[in-house]
């Protein structure tokens, strides 16, 4: 890997939240609503490059409102988390695997490619430059890099400009009812992704075509969405944003394969490497909601979970949908679930042996 060779400039915010205040708010950040005092912008131009990479204070935007990503969604983003270890230090988890997703996304939209080390440069200086944001205990910095068409234009075409930018929000545990099953509603009216579409890349536009099913869960008590595959309408495909496993009987696993309409989790290949130094077998195939209500009636199914950056691993106790609904297990956490996300936890920790070389460390 070469070095970067964009230089960040580095403009200090003047006046940083107080350490008081900081403390009152990672008391109990909740998920996304709070921010660190800085952001990265790097902007590229057509003919030009990447160029103009900075790291400074976190603020408004000013934009054009014939920016094209406010009319054609021009729009990829990633989802990391950095953990403070217990040397003090600050660790993120297989960056490089999100730098390469973001160019495989950047490629689907038709955007230009970041260099995976300028990706993973620009998280370490968010994190290093906002350090004393990172909770302790339980919670992380979570990071947000995303890049949008910024060409002042109506017409429709690839932009000749974008900015890419990332900002860091302090979290606490995702889910509010903690490891407690989430219940899920499954969209038999609503697909995420249809064959040749944009399931696979991490874009914004995805996350507003799942709002209708997302809502329609909410109106039957679920707190998710599971998607079912677009030209049958018979598979499970994944959450609105997060991967699914099931747990079989024997103890192996089962997750639907991604074959272009289900996004790569780095969570999802990470506990099926996981599961393999466990002794645990993880089948990628296709799995039906008639077979997921049939095995979990039989007890051929003992558990499933959902699992992706924000929320790790959690469990799904109900599943309900137009034909009504059913538990899987006795409708609670569940017991190898925990075991496997504790494995991976570890590892993200660095309470665990890093054997894969996942763990990178900003300082
Ligand atoms: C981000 C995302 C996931 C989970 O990916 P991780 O890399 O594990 O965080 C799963 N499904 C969708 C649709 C996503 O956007």
């Amino acid at each position: 890997m070469s070095k970067t060779t964009l230089e960040f400039q580095r403009l200090p915010h003047p006046s940083p939240t107080s350490a008081t205040k900081r403390t009152e708010i990672l008391k109990d950040p909740g998920f996304g609503r709070v921010f660190s005092d800085h952001m990265v912008t790097i902007r590229y131009t057509e003919g030009k490059g990447w160029h103009s990479a900075t790291i400074g204070p976190r603020g408004p935007l000013q934009m054009d409102p014939a920016s094209a990503v406010l009319h054609y969604s021009q729009e990829i983003f990633e989802g990391l988390k950095a953990y403070r270890t217990k040397e003090g230090g600050a660790v993120m988890f297989r960056p490089g695997e999100n730098a390469r997703r973001f160019q495989r996304s950047a490629e689907r939209l038709a955007m230009p490619k970041l260099p995976e080390d300028v990706f993973v440069e620009s998280l370490n200086q968010l994190v290093n430059i906002d350090r004393d944001w990172i909770p302790d205990g339980d919670g992380s910095l979570y990071l947000r890099p995303f890049m949008f068409a910024n060409e002042v234009f109506l017409g429709v075409k690839p932009s000749s400009e974008y900015l890419y930018m990332v900002i860091a929000s302090p979290v606490g545990s995702y889910f509010k009812s903690k490891d407690s099953a989430v219940s899920v509603w499954v969209s038999q009216d609503y697909t995420r992704a249809a064959p040749g579409g944009t399931g696979a890349a991490k874009c914004g536009g995805n996350y507003a075509a799942s709002l209708t099913a997302q809502m329609e869960a909410y109106k039957h008590g679920c707190e998710q969405v599971v998607f079912l595959d677009a030209v049958e309408k018979k598979w499970i495909e994944e959450l609105g944003g997060m991967n699914v496993f099931f747990i079989m009987d024997d103890g192996s696993l089962l997750t639907p394969p991604t074959s272009g309409t289900i996004l790569e989790g780095i969570t999802r290949a990470s506990i099926i490497t996981v599961a393999k130094d466990m002794g645990i077998k993880t089948r990628e195939e296709p799995y039906s909601l008639d077979q997921w209500r049939k095995d979990a009636g039989t007890g051929r199914v003992k558990e499933s979970f959902a699992c992706g950056t924000a929320a790790v691993l959690t469990p799904i106790g109900t599943v309900k949908s137009k034909d009504g609904e059913f538990v899987i297990g006795n409708g609670q956490a569940a017991a190898q679930t925990e075991k496997l996300k504790t494995a991976l936890i570890d590892i993200q920790r660095c309470r665990a042996a890093d054997t894969h070389g996942w763990v990178h460390k900003v300082f």
